[in-house]
């Protein structure tokens, strides 16, 4: 008889879960609270203009070969846009294009850094310097401290650092340069820019992430004998003797079932795991993890205010604006032609509307801020450099700050992960804040639920390797830099 598997969380870390199991025959029964899977990659419906709207724009790297491998499975590759160019916009306002030139890696973007009009010859040299000291080996005694200290000992100027290492930082980790390991900050660079010429490649989903999810993998996983349960919320794991024998809802209904899953977020885990594992050694870290906010500013003007897809913004408060009615995101329900949206106002008439996210990781340092205050910031930023956009009506606007985006990458904090194994045998821990060598990502979400799969296909007897590759190591990137 087959193993009855129960998965609690229906973030990507469950969903990734629940993709390799079934694929390889394990039908599962996937419980979610909330009305809708994706956890923190998810939309939610804005009924001003009748679109599903991401609660953040969502954005994997070329290096990320797990969550493309996921994609791949279940038919959603086609649904995300391979960016040619990265776009960085100086503090004055000169567009900067970011390409990889013909070179091998590690050398394909030297072109690209050494065009970067906003960084004087000597930041160039600084920053040249401190990308190859990076690549070494991390001793302990840097591993200890935060990544601000290393660039102060590496001698990076301060516009390196405000232009170049904490744009790409807080982008990639979420976290400011004094809250960054120095592990985290290595892997970064490593993956996506020394070890392989595709690790950098942005890849932009095109539709709202409620089609991929809730849509298409949903199709994918029930027509395969998964039943997925929303609005079902796991409110304790049940033992019998030494192993888990059921999942109870908060209705009371216990899910019963051989295998477990449970890809919760850190902080709501402890609460439904069973007290003999609220003591346990090895789970003592996760009430020690630290969280970071992200917040995305949604504006919906009455005209365009650029041509590129998405821009990177240098020495400014915004730090990504993606243009979404060209990535082709907002269409109003029931249409079928992506791009330029219509916003009921007052009630009744219909503007036509140009849609724009802008992206601010980190974003500690805006609690205080008001709506009104923060938008203002934000489109008097836009004005600075694109002249449409003061000239721009604010149709309508949406804000989204998630408070715990994702665990801080602060030095030490890979001690306080556990693995997917839990100390239970029959109950794996999945989510990005588990053992997943990456930082809270889409990718390790998805590294973390194929680890939870391979560990219950060992226990079944049907060993695989689920997990994939890294991007292969470049010859010259092994020669130069023994990565
Ligand atoms: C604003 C924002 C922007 C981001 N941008 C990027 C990006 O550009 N690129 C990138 O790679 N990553 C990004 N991330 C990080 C990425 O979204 C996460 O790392 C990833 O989605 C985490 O997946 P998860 O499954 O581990 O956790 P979650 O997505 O948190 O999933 C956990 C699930 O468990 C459910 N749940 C909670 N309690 C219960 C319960 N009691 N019973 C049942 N279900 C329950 C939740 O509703 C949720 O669906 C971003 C995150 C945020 C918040």
């Amino acid at each position: 008889m087959s193993p009855r598997i129960v998965i609690a969380g229906g973030g990507l870390a469950g969903l990734a879960a629940a993709v390799a199991l079934t694929d390889r025959g394990f039908p599962c029964t996937l419980l979610e609270s909330r009305p809708r899977l994706g956890g923190r990659a998810s939309s939610f419906h804005d009924p001003t203009t009748n679109t599903d709207i991401d609660n953040c724009q969502h954005v994997t790297l070329g290096c990320c070969t797990n969550f493309r491998h996921f994609c791949e499975r279940v038919g959603l590759q086609d649904f995300f846009r391979r960016e040619p160019a990265l776009f960085f916009v100086g503090p004055g306002g000169k567009i900067n294009p970011f390409a990889a030139g013909w070179l091998p890696a590690p050398l394909h973007l030297t072109g690209a850094f050494a065009r970067l009009s906003y960084l004087s010859w000597s930041d160039k040299l600084s920053l040249a310097r401190g990308l190859k000291a990076l690549a070494g080996p991390v001793s302990p005694a840097d591993e200890s401290q935060p990544f601000s200290a290393w660039l102060t000992k590496h001698h990076q100027t301060p516009t390196t650092i405000e232009r170049f290492w904490f744009v790409v930082l807080v982008s990639a980790l979420s976290e400011s340069l004094e809250r960054i390991s120095v592990s985290h900050a290595r892997k970064v660079f490593v993956d996506a820019f020394l070890a392989h010429r595709d690790g950098w490649y942005v890849d932009i989903p095109s539709v709202p992430l409620e089609e991929l999810y809730g849509g298409l993998l949903t199709e994918w996983l029930t027509s395969r004998g998964t039943t997925i349960r929303l609005q079902s919320a796991a409110s304790q794991v049940e033992m019998s003797g030494d192993h888990v024998s059921g999942i109870r809802l908060g209705s009371d209904e216990v899910i019963v079932g051989d295998e477990f899953v449970v890809a919760l977020p850190f902080f709501r885990v402890m609460s439904i795991l069973p007290s003999m594992l609220q003591t346990h050694p090895d789970l003592q870290g996760i009430e020690r993890l630290e969280s970071a906010p992200i917040s995305s500013i949604h504006l919906w003007l009455d005209r365009p205010i650029m041509d590129l897809p998405h821009v990177v913004l240098v020495d400014r408060v915004s730090q990504w604006v993606f243009n979404r009615t060209v990535v082709g995101a907002s269409t109003n329900a029931g249409e079928a032609k992506p791009g330029v949206v219509k916003v009921v106002e007052s009630g009744s008439s219909l503007e036509q509307a140009h849609y724009y996210q802008i992206v601010i990781s980190a974003s500690h340092q805006l609690a205080s801020k008001s709506k009104s205050e923060l938008e203002e910031i934000v489109l008097q930023e836009l004005a600075e450099i694109w002249h449409e956009a003061a000239k721009a009506k604010l149709l309508h606007s949406r804000h989204v700050t998630e408070h715990r985006a994702v665990f801080s990458p602060l030095p030490g904090v890979d001690l306080l992960r556990p693995s997917q194994q839990s100390p239970i045998p029959n109950l794996q821990l999945a989510g990005d804040w588990t053992k997943t060598e990456w930082p809270a990502t889409m990718e390790g979400a998805v590294r973390s639920g194929f680890l939870a799969a391979e560990n219950i296909l060992r226990r079944m007897g049907q060993p695989a390797a689920v997990l994939q590759p890294p991007l292969k190591t470049a010859w010259l990137s092994r020669w130069l830099f023994g990565l």
